[in-house]
């Protein structure tokens, strides 16, 4: 081993083992960030997005960027999977008990996609809480599309088929082919922060342009992701129908505190 593999094996060991820690002790917590819908001159909280975080034994915040691939890698994230979706359940219902109308999306990964395990844990998390399945969204991201296309469509359209909403998340990272996009069944593309951080320049605001365009020929409603000053706010009047998501709104919060936002927002917004 080289000194840079040894390190990299011994913080890949080390996440491992947290993960196993978390898991046995149940130290995830999971946060919402909202989405904004803005569309002539009305704006209002269309929906949020649950982020997961892990604990370590003293209670430090750990962010999915450090432990996700290691989750997909060993097979546990099959277990922080099904956590999550049991967990957005819990929260639509609690919105839905204050009137907070909103989507929760969660995002998945192409482990859980195998044997199309996660339609049957989708359908019975929505029948334990009786929740409206229209009431949740899953985010993919495009490098699902590397592996067997058809297979993953059969599974979108059987979630579909129960009623949820598909998105597509980090859009234009991968290296689908447009024709692929065009023959999934979504509702949603959502562009990756990559683009939105070059949107006040003019190939950058090109850029968006022309992925707002393709979202709008292909019917589906258009999420921006990283949106974070009121100059981007503003450059993005241009494409509404356009929901925001990012920081210029909120960081991703504890559902106590999503919940006074929503309430907060209408309160401004009516
Ligand atoms: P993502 O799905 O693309 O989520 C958006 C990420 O951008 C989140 O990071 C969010 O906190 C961050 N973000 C949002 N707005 C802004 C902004 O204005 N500025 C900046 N700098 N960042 C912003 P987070 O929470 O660290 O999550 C990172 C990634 O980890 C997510 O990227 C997603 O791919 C993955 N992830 C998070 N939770 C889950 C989960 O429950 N399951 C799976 N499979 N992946 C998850
Ligand atoms: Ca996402
Ligand atoms: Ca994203």
């Amino acid at each position: 081993y080289s000194r840079g593999l040894q390190e990299k094996k011994n913080s890949y060991l080390y996440i491992e083992q947290l993960l196993k820690d978390a898991i046995k002790n149940n130290r995830f917590i999971s946060l919402i960030q909202p989405k904004v819908m803005h569309n002539k001159g009305y704006n209002y909280i269309v929906g949020g997005e649950i982020l997961i975080r892990m604990k370590d034994e003293k209670g430090v915040l750990i962010s999915p960027e450090s432990f996700i691939k290691v989750a997909e890698d060993t097979g546990l994230i099959i277990h922080l999977g099904n956590w999550i979706i049991e967990d957005a359940c819990k929260s639509i219902i609690e919105l839905q008990k204050l009137n907070i109308p909103v989507q929760i999306a969660v995002n998945a990964s192409i482990k859980q996609f195998e044997n199309n395990l996660i339609v049957q844990v989708l359908k019975e998390n929505i029948e334990k809480y009786n929740i409206s399945p229209r009431s949740l969204e899953i985010e993919v991201t495009e490098s699902l599309f590397k592996s067997d296309v058809n297979k993953i469509k059969e599974s979108l359209q059987l979630i579909r088929e129960v009623g949820l909403s598909i998105a597509i998340d980090d859009f234009g990272t991968g290296y689908s082919s447009l024709s692929t996009i065009a023959s999934l069944p979504i509702d949603t593309l959502k562009i990756d922060k990559a683009f939105t951080d070059h949107l006040l320049e003019s190939t950058g605001s090109e850029l968006v342009s022309t992925i707002v365009g393709i979202s709008e020929n292909l019917g589906l409603k258009t999420v921006i992701e990283g949106v974070e000053t009121s100059a981007q706010i503003e450059k993005l009047k241009a494409y509404e129908p356009i929901i925001i998501q990012g920081y210029y709104y909120s960081k991703p919060l504890k559902l106590e505190d999503f919940i006074s936002f929503c309430k907060n927002y209408r309160n401004i917004s009516i």
